[in-house]
């Protein structure tokens, strides 16, 4: 590892520690149902109708092409209760599972809280998923429920609906509804405005979540209504969240942020988020962030390093001057883009680190916290993390400085409880008490965690082991390289050697020339063990749906290697 505190470090002002929230003790006590029971859709909506609250605007939603919805709090309640009430009219309980498959529309945060209100488990998708992976999810999930449009139905489920014998019903939103379906919008009409949450137990399936592994087919994190007590305290310490904030996450719930933080810990900790149907376009995002006056921002790396291609310039003219606080998560944040941030926004971008499986932030940069740009911060309050090394059912922790597998103790309430129908693929995450991450990672003598890579990313080379995203990084400080993503290629004296694929700012021409330039600023940054030996000119890189490298997908490709689990994968030019 070569040296990452190149850049200040950015200090927080006393005012701005004073005003950060209070980690140290945790605040939240989720209201108690009947029989002791614990349910999300109550601490998300119902209960803050009842403590008054009920005018108070929830989702603000800008549609597509220039529509707009405002929804309170009293009104996301009652359509909760009237969707629950569809469900177990059509036969559909406790215990159920409903998939859906939709757009960033109003209807689906209702049908969201409306299927947890009645015990039911949620499983949202990526509506551009293609006909496999919906189908392979809803086989493993055993899906009861589908809740989708008539063009996705038609487009991509009808032929093979009749081959899941467990799916009672599909739900189809709008008036067009294919025959075996049930129109939804015609229920809602019909359904009573009451109904009783189900009082879910604190252990039980809420949430189930896809992650791709590497080989193989996506794995079914299930995650318990428990979670919520994680979601509330980690929107609340990470994302600044108060009570009438004004927020936006930018990611869909078919990727697990879109639903811990795009649904659930937004509502509990009672903002306003706003939810936009579009993908990304860069003068809609700065215009959103303008016109509706955002104040706490959580967004993706992918995202900011497309603004950072676009220039400053781009972003001059804009009133940015309701942004309070800024976050990303989802993939390492290069050090240039907390400082590009600075000089955009007047902020820092906060990095912070989970996966699928720990259900909420475990590792974050706080308001209360000096950021060292590219590091991912400290374990939150509650959190006990450490740099460790297994073999077989022993574990060791390694000194500050060791590059080793990031681990979490065991416990927190949003840790995921199963694999779904893989007991030894969820055994095998744990040793001796503690979950294993798969990512690498070390930790410095200030107790800030930084990220070296993927476990399955390591690069070794000539003795020297190679996290990606430390080259990456180098790679992008370059005025011409906009994305970079670096593996390792066999060979036969060094054992590996680097190599990058890169894409380029507007305005450079990929040739002979610039590649020389490139690979010269790599090596003069990073020593020429470290350095890439090649590098590869993309328009663009493979990436899944949430915006993830898949660098794997590259290096496969490269060594003609199984391609492994692709279904998430967004699109490539590779
Ligand atoms: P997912 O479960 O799809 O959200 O993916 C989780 C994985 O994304 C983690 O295990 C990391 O490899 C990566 N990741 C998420 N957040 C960060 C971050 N802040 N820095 C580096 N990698 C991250």
């Amino acid at each position: 590892m070569t040296d990452a505190k190149v850049y200040a470090v950015i200090h927080k002002t006393d005012a701005e520690r004073a005003a950060a929230p209070d980690s140290e003790q945790a605040q939240y006590r989720p209201a108690d149902l009947p029989d002791g029971g614990l349910n999300i859709a109550h601490e998300a909506v119902d209960r803050h109708v009842a403590d008054g609250y009920g005018e108070q605007i929830a989702i603000r939603w800008l549609g597509r092409d220039g529509g707009r919805a405002e929804i309170s709090y009293a009104q996301l309640a009652l359509d909760a209760a009237r969707f629950a009430n569809v469900l177990n009219t059509h036969g559909l309980v406790r215990g159920d599972r409903l998939f859906a498959l939709m757009g960033r529309v109003p209807a689906l945060y209702a049908a969201a809280l409306g299927t947890l209100k009645a015990g039911l488990s949620f499983t949202p998708m990526f509506a551009a998923f293609g006909p496999e992976p919906i189908r392979s999810r809803m086989e493993i999930g055993s899906a009861s429920v589908l809740l989708t449009t008539a063009a996705l139905y038609r487009r991509k489920i009808a032929d093979w609906r009749h081959e899941l014998p467990g799916l009672k019903r599909v739900l189809i939103i709008g008036e067009d509804v294919p025959e075996d379906c049930v129109g939804l919008d015609a229920a809602m009409v019909g359904a009573a405005d009451d109904f009783a949450t189900v009082p879910t137990r604190a252990d039980e399936m809420a949430l189930l979540h896809f992650t791709s592994g590497t080989t193989g087919k996506p794995k079914g994190a299930v995650h318990v209504h428990g979670a919520v007590v994680a979601h509330a305290e980690t929107g609340r310490i990470a994302l600044d969240l108060h009570p009438g904030d004004v927020y936006w996450c930018t990611a869909d719930p078919g990727w697990v942020t879109g639903t811990s933080y795009g649904i659930i810990s937004p509502l509990v900790n009672r903002t306003t988020m706003i939810v936009d149907e579009a993908e990304f376009d860069l003068e809609r995002w700065y215009g959103i962030l303008e016109r509706e006056k955002v104040q706490v921002w959580y967004t993706a790396p992918t995202a900011i390093r497309m603004m950072m291609r676009a220039g400053k310039a781009a972003a001059q003219g804009y009133d940015f001057s309701a942004l309070r606080f800024l976050s990303s998560v989802g993939e390492p944040l290069n050090a240039e883009c907390v400082i590009w941030a600075m000089e955009v926004f007047g902020k820092p971008f906060h990095d912070n680190w989970w996966q699928t499986e720990t259900g909420g932030i475990m590792i974050a940069n706080t308001p209360a916290m000096d950021i060292k740009p590219g590091s991912m911060g400290k374990p939150l309050p509650g959190i006990t993390a450490a740099v460790v090394e297994t073999e077989g059912q022993t574990l060791r922790k390694l000194d500050a400085g060791e590059i080793g597998e990031l681990a979490l103790r065991a416990g927190w309430p949003s840790m995921m409880r199963a694999y779904l129908h893989e007991e030894q693929r969820y055994a095998k995450c744990f040793v001796d008490g503690w979950y294993l991450t798969g990512d690498l990672a070390l930790r410095d003598r200030d107790g800030y965690y930084w990220f070296v890579g993927r476990a399955d990313d390591l690069i070794k080379s000539s003795g020297h082991l190679i996290g990606p995203f430390e080259v990456e990084s180098a790679l992008i400080e370059h005025d011409a390289v906009a994305e970079a993503a670096v593996v390792g290629i066999p060979d036969e004296t060094a054992g590996e050697v680097v190599k990058a694929y890169v894409t380029l700012n507007a305005g450079y021409s990929a040739d002979e020339a610039l590649e020389r330039d490139i690979r010269g600023h790599a090596r003069k940054r990073l020593g020429s063990a470290v350095a890439p030996r090649e590098i590869v000119f993309r328009h663009s890189l493979p990436k899944t749906r949430s915006g993830k490298i898949m660098r794997r997908l590259l290096r496969a490709r490269e060594l003609g290697l199984p391609e492994g689990d692709i279904s998430t994968l967004e699109s490539d030019d590779a």
